[in-house]
């Protein structure tokens, strides 16, 4: 890259822009390149779905709440703004399955509510005595002949039976995605369980071979969560990755209206009413923004057409001696057979005890799923009171809350379909084609969680560097 300083844009200040921003500035400083980089966000704020909200000594996330420590990319990037030493893991505590009207806790060993231990599945209350043995049926049924994807429900009502799946796998899939079982795609969301059935026949045994020996102990020993945040909450990510962007010129409050292309570069029309050039482009937008910022849009249906849910968090302050809680448990998932409105709840006090002051409890209920999304656009205090009516069902509320913050994320939830990984690799393939140098990442392609954003941040980078150097 040498001559004339080449810019990139990045588009969209979610968290995958703003990793893609920072790994990009690190990048032209460690090599010495000839290049600039330009991020541009529509909302005055950075941070897009994370946002975290500090309200008389509460720490109170918006959208997410935290991620999963497994995943590299997301301690890696709060390590490398400065604030490894803020990270904290969740306390454990039980999660609980609520079918009907009772809580259940969700047995030991079930990973993802794939059974990887004999014994809480034998004496769980959750399934009947035909949904256990079906269950079972794993253990004997070939592996399934599917060749190209197959929605979750498919596969895991052929390998578990619907019990296990209405029970238990559903609710803790759907809390992820906020979708529909029986249409989102295996390929795309838990690629490793098909593995896993093709490799092992058997998920139950293909599962436990694969967990580490300390995981497959009867009762977990485990003393720290598997999720982590940061103590501050997560804007505080956000910041500091902004306050490290010295050398990248950040635009808030501005949105990309157009994207054209001219000669070897683009030209962005801003609603500034401005103009930009770039040699190359990163857009982390959702899809549907996307696909309107593009001239030939009707070349991208299925940028344009897939769908995504609207969902909203409700988080409600209370006393702690107001509010009685199941032994030790940190919140629960709900089947959708049941006749609620909330569709999960996290006891927010007991799973990050830092983000209460003390003597308080916070509770967090989550309203909103695929066919069910009306309950969003209802005003803030007909979504209240249909959260309270569902918790004082579940647990003993003994006064209203002390205040409450709710959170509406419309369109927010992007649904990965059955084909979704096969529409997404063929609408790259033309973006590549018909816009070389411009690259999509973001929630709407290859994974909704934050590591995975920042995953596609850190690729999308490495791929525009490339593109600079030829
Ligand atoms: P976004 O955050 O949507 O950012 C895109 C940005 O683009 C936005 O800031 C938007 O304003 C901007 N933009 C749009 N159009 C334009 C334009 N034309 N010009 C300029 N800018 C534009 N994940 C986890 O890992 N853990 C969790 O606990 C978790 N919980 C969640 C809870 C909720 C309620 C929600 C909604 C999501 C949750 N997720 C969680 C998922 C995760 O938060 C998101 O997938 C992720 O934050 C998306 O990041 P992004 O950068 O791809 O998109």
């Amino acid at each position: 890259m040498t001559g004339k300083k080449k810019k990139v844009v990045i588009i969209g200040g979610g968290i995958t822009g703003l990793s893609a921003a920072f790994y990009m500035q690190k990048e032209i400083r460690e090599q010495n390149l000839q290049a600039e980089t330009v991020l541009i966000e529509s909302s005055p704020r950075l941070g897009g779905k994370i946002q975290t909200v500090h309200k008389d000594g509460f720490i109170i996330e918006r959208g997410p709440d935290s991620f999963l420590e497994r995943k590299t990319s997301g301690p890696q990037f709060v390590k490398d703004v400065g604030l490894g030493s803020e990270l904290v893991n969740n306390a454990t505590g039980r999660s609980y399955v609520l079918v009907g009207d009772r809580l259940h806790p969700i047995p030991a060993g079930a990973v993802m509510g794939i059974p990887t231990q004999i014994m809480p599945f034998v004496t769980t209350g959750l399934f009947s005595v035909l949904g256990k043995a079906r269950a079972a049926g794993d253990f004997i049924m070939p592996a399934g002949r599917e060749q190209g994807d197959q929605s979750l429900g498919h596969f895991f009502r052929r390998r578990l039976g619907n019990e296990v799946v209405e029970n238990l796998i559903e609710p803790l899939l759907s809390g992820i995605y906020a979708g529909d079982i029986d249409k989102l795609s295996l390929l795309s969301t838990f690629p490793q369980f098909h593995k896993v059935e093709q490799d092992h026949r058997s998920l139950i045994l293909g599962m436990k071979k694969g967990l580490p020996a300390s995981n497959q102990k009867h009762e977990p020993s485990r003393k720290k969560g598997i999720f982590q945040t940061v103590k501050g909450g997560l804007q505080s990510l956000v910041d500091a990755a902004e306050s490290k962007l010295t050398d990248t010129r950040i635009l808030k409050g501005i949105k990309v209206e157009a994207i054209e292309k001219s000669g070897a570069q683009y030209s962005l029309k801003l609603s500034s009413g401005e103009r930009m050039e770039a040699d190359a482009l990163i857009v982390t937008t959702p899809h549907q923004h996307t696909a309107g910022m593009l001239p030939d849009k009707e070349n991208f249906q299925y940028m344009q057409e897939m769908p995504s849910t609207s969902v909203a968090t409700v988080a409600m302050a209370f006393p702690e001696d107001a509010v009685s809680i199941e032994g030790n448990g940190t919140g629960f998932v709900i089947s959708r057979n049941g006749d609620y409105t909330i569709t999960a709840c996290t006891w927010t006090h007991r799973k990050w005890p830092h983000t209460v002051p003390k003597g308080k409890a916070l509770i967090r209920a989550y309203v909103g799923k695929a066919g069910d999304q009306a309950i969003v656009e209802q005003p803030d205090h007909e979504i209240i009171s249909a959260v309270l009516e569902d918790l004082n069902k579940i647990m003993k509320l003994d006064q209203k809350p002390d205040f409450t913050v709710v959170s509406r994320w419309k369109q927010a939830m992007p649904q990965y379909n059955v084909g979704h990984q096969e529409e997404v690799h063929k609408m790259k393939e033309k973006i590549m084609n018909n816009y070389p140098g411009m690259f999509l990442a973001g929630a709407s392609y290859a994974g909704v969680g934050i590591p995975d954003c920042i995953d596609q941040g850190k690729s999308a980078v490495s791929h525009a560097l490339d593109y600079l150097k030829k």
